[in-house]
């Protein structure tokens, strides 16, 4: 059975592998390069990008993760996990993989909308996917090697580049296992 980690520094964590669980991988926390090293694909879920990203600086996971990805470990990032893999972010600095070449922008739908769900039409599923938005980026520039999967009003808000994917959106609050399986597709 494939083994999925879940990037456990911080973040919806339990979520992700509640889904995993209801595919056919075994899910297990990645807080180290020991167990990094152990899985078969990598989620790093929402929560705090900036959080995140200076956890993974502190326990030494920023370069491990790095590698791991570039060396072909399918990685699925969620919301801020999305963040966490692009090349830049429109305002501020704060440590990043960038291993996927978007720009993206935090919180970008605004005050108003900071949570909203909608039903996304996506390209390679069959039927709408219900996506839920809980202060979600979306991409405002993507490279030539990036394909976008889904958009709203003209921002992507899923791309994926070779064996990365990411999404603005939280499948694992949907009870929606489609993008999980996407990613374990690709192992
Ligand atoms: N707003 C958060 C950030 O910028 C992301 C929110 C989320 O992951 N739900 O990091």
């Amino acid at each position: 059975m494939s083994r999925v980690g879940v990037l456990a520094l911080q973040g919806d964590v339990r979520e992700h592998l509640a889904m995993l669980g209801h595919l056919d991988v075994e899910g297990v926390e990645v807080r180290t390069p020991e167990t990094l090293a152990a899985v078969d694909a990598l989620v790093i879920p929402g929560g705090e990008s900036t959080t995140i990203g200076k956890l993974a600086v502190r326990f030494g996971m920023l370069e491990p993760l790095r590698r791991a990805i570039e060396g072909g470990v399918p990685v699925y990032g969620t919301c801020a996990g999305m963040i966490l893999l692009a090349g830049s972010v429109t305002e501020g600095d704060q440590p990043l993989l960038g291993v996927l070449d978007v720009v993206v922008r935090r919180n970008a739908f605004g005050r108003q909308n900071e949570s909203f769900e909608t039903d996304l039409e996506i390209t390679g599923l069959d039927d709408k996917f219900h996506a839920v938005f809980i202060r979600s980026p979306w991409i405002e520039k993507v490279g030539g090697d990036v394909e976008v999967l889904a958009s709203i009003d003209d921002h992507p808000v899923m791309v994926r580049q070779g064996r990365i994917l990411a999404t603005s959106f939280h499948p694992e609050l949907a009870g929606d296992g489609r993008i999980h399986q996407m990613l374990i597709d690709t192992i």
